[in-house]
């Protein structure tokens, strides 16, 4: 018709006023005219095109020119057993047979969300009996934000309402997400944080520690709870939260000191500790959770990503029995708090499949006596390189600290350039790292082999070396 042609018209008149650019594929020229891609400077990425990712296998994933890449980061700290695997293709589609969708409103449950919770209730710290299910972690963290001032309100202690988290600290990109995270940037824009949170220095001593040993600087970040606390008042204070290993701050695992100082400050004080395992849970460090390798004692754990290996959307807190008793008490009435996705039986399916594997495939106890080892062993080998201040790992976490001056630990001038540059050599060869800064960043399926580690350090050495010349 003639309304349809005119239509056709405007539209590629349209498309090619948007997007013109030469070399481009059709799918990135509607890629970058049609999605506001998030994180990301959407001016420059019209002239850059993005990378169409179009199939994976394994810890490989391919670009729509055939180009195949080994995922050193797991998608974003998520896709723990791989990709491709069979059994959560089946378990969503099995449930999405039998009962694709419904909710945990007016008092329903489905049965897979119940085994779920069962499942996760199971694996969790022994005084960490219930969850509440959320869509992703950042829905985790508005989640903490409302239960906690309400767990407070219903104990007849309204006035603690304040949360402390730390400078580059990530607890997602919501409102209350960013806000409890600690990072400028984002703080920039859409003058957040909100009223009612306050931050600490974070546990980061290669950029901070100066001369301090590890030990010593890792107590005085830890006191700086108490002097904020203090600062504040107790009696104000609801809880404190923090990543137990800091994820998108930049892998940074804190000097041994810290976490007990933390756990002796808010038991003392009588504040909740809130400790977000978003990256950190179902595997990632070697055992179920951050908590149980770090020997904390959390009263909420928010939880996404590795939960469902990012086959489908799904997070949730795990609640401490001293929280879920006061919420679940006859005096706490309606929590009234909750999405339409909570506990989502499809996404739950696919998680609890994703929990038998981990378990029946023996995943974790084979990062703790075999992979894990073997990829800090190996990492610390580019130790030497003259690039790199410092290689640190935990689990399947890892980091490489890159610097101008090995002995003083002075970065290159420039705001994180180098970091930058070296993911691309990485790319070009066909590995994924992701810079934070000038730090450089493994989260790998946690199924990776030995084999597949070996490729991931010969190519991060190819792009250490190549960098360096780019910087001389
Ligand atoms: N918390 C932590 C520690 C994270 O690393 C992230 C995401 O990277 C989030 C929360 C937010 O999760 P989501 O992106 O699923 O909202």
């Amino acid at each position: 018709s003639v309304n349809e042609s005119v239509k056709n018209d405007a539209t590629t008149d349209q498309a090619s006023a948007q997007n013109s650019v030469e070399g481009q594929s059709q799918i990135q020229q509607d890629a970058s005219n049609h999605i506001l891609h998030p994180f990301v400077d959407n001016h420059a990425l019209k002239n850059k095109g993005a990378r169409i990712m179009s199939k994976a296998d394994g810890v490989y994933v391919w670009d729509d020119q055939g180009k195949r890449y080994l995922d050193a980061f797991a998608g974003l700290w998520c896709v723990n057993l791989g990709y491709g695997r069979k059994e959560l293709i089946d378990a969503a589609s099995k449930q999405m047979a039998t009962l694709p969708y419904y909710n945990l409103f007016f008092n329903t449950s489905t049965p897979s969300t119940v085994q779920l919770a069962k499942a996760i209730a199971e694996i969790a710290p022994d005084h960490m009996n219930n969850v509440f299910f959320t869509g992703s972690g950042s829905e985790a963290n508005d989640t903490v934000f409302r239960m906690v001032r309400r767990y407070w309100d219903v104990k007849g202690q309204p006035n603690k309402k304040i949360f402390i988290g730390r400078h580059n600290g990530y607890h997602g990109s919501t409102v209350a997400g960013t806000s409890l995270g600690g990072m400028k940037p984002m703080h920039k824009q859409g003058d957040l944080p909100i009223q009612g949170i306050e931050h600490i220095r974070q546990p980061y001593w290669f950029d901070e520690g100066g001369d301090l040993s590890p030990d010593t600087f890792g107590l005085i970040a830890a006191n700086a709870l108490e002097e904020k606390i203090l600062e504040v008042g107790a009696d104000n204070v609801a809880a404190f939260i923090a990543e137990p290993i800091q994820g998108a701050g930049g892998v940074i695992i804190p000097p041994a000191t810290y976490w007990p100082e933390i756990q002796r400050i808010t038991n003392k004080y009588d504040i909740l500790l809130v400790v977000d395992e978003v990256i950190c849970g179902f595997g990632r460090t070697g055992n179920w959770f951050g908590c149980d390798t770090l020997k904390i004692k959390a009263d909420l754990m928010p939880i996404a990503k590795g939960l469902s290996s990012g086959y489908l959307p799904i997070g949730g807190v795990i609640i401490s029995d001293r929280v879920a008793d006061v919420l679940k008490s006859e005096e706490s009435g309606d929590f009234l708090h909750g999405f339409t996705y909570s506990g989502h039986p499809t996404c739950a399916a696919v998680a609890l499949e994703n929990i038998r594997i981990l378990k029946d495939e023996k995943v974790i106890e084979n990062i703790q006596q075999q992979t894990g080892p073997y990829l800090a062993e190996q990492l610390q080998t580019l130790a030497d390189h003259p690039l790199v201040g410092e290689v640190r790992t935990l689990g399947m976490l890892g980091a490489i600290e890159l610097v101008q001056d090995k002995a003083t630990r002075t970065r290159y001038p420039g705001d994180g350039k180098v970091g930058g540059i070296c993911r691309d050599h990485a790319l070009d060869q066909g590995l994924i790292l992701r810079a934070t800064g000038d730090t450089m960043l493994l989260s790998p399926p946690l199924v990776i082999t030995k084999e597949e580690i070996d490729k991931v350090i010969e190519m991060t050495k190819n792009a250490l070396d190549k960098t360096l010349k780019d910087m001389q």
